[in-house]
């Protein structure tokens, strides 16, 4: 095996962290690690700080992997809150890195689970990829209305979580933001218009 590098260290410092934390939080603490390595003048030094806390980072993402457990046949078997369908997987409202198990979920088949995370990726990364797709979904005529309300529901409390943690801006949460965004209410008027 190839001796570990510096770089190689410092690329898995940073992989590790962007796991364990959200993104706001990740990008300061890898600003801390910036600030501590620029400050330690000798190769020595910094190698000895990398392999520390790379040790450190791996153990907790361990441990974090490890709480994950599997689903019991009761959850699993929960029908999908949002749309009613037999089979359903957990999906955490609250960020899991942070809260454990000890954290909000809801059961969602796998179809509601997808369009839950495009509908958060859609509003918080701006990623015109998720929100073509969330588009796409809305206008297809095959996810009722009441579904899309109830998961728009529980994005926006998850962005407000984020919110009120200092990780995203608050305004992702809001009206306007997801006015502009997924020009809602002109769904909520077409699709009330059909039925
Ligand atoms: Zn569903
Ligand atoms: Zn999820």
């Amino acid at each position: 095996m190839a001796p570990l590098t510096e770089e190689s260290l410092y690329e898995e410092l940073t992989t590790l962290i962007r796991q364990l934390y959200h993104k706001g939080e990740a990008d300061e603490i890898v600003e801390t690690f910036q600030a501590t390595l620029a400050a330690n003048p000798t190769a020595d030094a910094r190698y000895g700080i990398l392999t520390h806390w790379v040790d450190f980072y791996r153990l907790r993402k361990y441990r974090r992997d490890r709480q994950r457990r599997r689903p019991t046949y009761r959850e699993r078997t929960t029908p999908c809150v949002a749309c009613g369908y037999p089979v359903s997987h957990r999906h955490h409202v609250y960020d899991l890195a942070t809260h454990g198990e000890h954290t909000q979920t809801v059961q969602l088949c796998a179809n509601c689970h997808e369009l839950q995370h495009l509908l958060y990726n859609a509003l918080i990364n701006e990623s015109d990829y998720s929100q073509k797709l969330v588009n796409h979904m809305m206008y297809s005529g095959r996810v009722a209305p009441a579904t899309f309300d109830q998961l728009l529901l529980w994005c926006r409390q998850t962005i407000a979580y984020e919110a009120s943690k200092g990780w995203v801006s608050a305004d992702k949460a809001g009206d306007e933001w997801v006015e502009l965004r997924l020009h809602w209410s002109e769904f909520r008027r077409q699709s009330g218009a059909k039925s």
